[in-house]
C-alpha cells in the first residue's frame, strides 16, 4: 500500500511543477497544427495602441469608436486576463480566445485579446514596451495555429 502511494507521488511530481509554472502558451497535447500566413503586427497597453484616454479625473476611458467614454481598464485583454508578452490579438470569429500560435522570431502565444483593426489573417503581438513594438513593425509571417 504505502509503496503505491509514492509511486503515486512520484508521477505526480513533474505534473505539478509543470503546471505551476505555466506562464509560457504551449501547444495543447494531440491538437494538429497548422500553418497559415498572417500580416503580424506589434502593440503595447499605450494609449496609441489600444485606443484609450484620460479624462480630466483621470480616469482611462475608451477614446474613440462604438465604446468612446466607456471605462477601459489599462492592460487588461477583452477575454479578461492581464495583457503580457505571450497575448495574442486575432480576429475571434476565427482564431477564438485559447487559441495556440507559434509566431517565428516571437515564440509561442496565445489569443486573449481583440481588436476592431484585427481582422482576418491578420494578429497583433504584445509587447512590453511601445518601442518593441514598433520595432517589430509590421511583417508576413507563417505562424502555425493549435486550435482549442
Ligand atoms: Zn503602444
Amino acid at each position: 500500500m504505502k509503496h503505491n502511494m509514492w509511486a503515486i507521488f512520484l508521477v505526480m511530481l513533474p505534473l505539478l511543477v509543470v503546471s505551476g509554472c505555466a506562464t509560457t502558451p504551449k501547444p495543447p497535447r494531440n491538437a494538429q497544427a497548422f500553418e497559415r500566413k498572417m500580416e503580424v503586427t506589434g502593440y503595447c497597453k499605450c494609449k496609441q495602441c489600444c485606443n484609450w484616454q484620460r479624462t480630466w479625473l483621470g480616469r482611462a476611458v475608451v477614446a474613440d469608436g462604438p465604446a468612446e467614454g466607456k471605462k477601459k481598464k489599462v492592460g487588461q485583454t477583452a477575454s479578461g486576463t492581464k495583457a503580457k508578452v505571450g497575448t495574442i490579438a486575432a480576429d475571434t470569429k476565427k482564431y477564438p480566445f485559447g487559441t495556440v500560435m507559434y509566431i517565428p522570431g516571437y515564440g509561442y502565444g496565445r489569443v486573449e485579446d481583440r481588436g476592431t483593426a484585427i481582422q482576418g489573417e491578420h494578429i497583433d503581438l504584445y509587447f512590453d514596451s511601445h518601442k518593441a513594438a514598433l520595432k517589430w513593425g509590421r511583417v508576413d509571417k507563417v505562424v502555425k495555429v493549435w486550435a482549442p
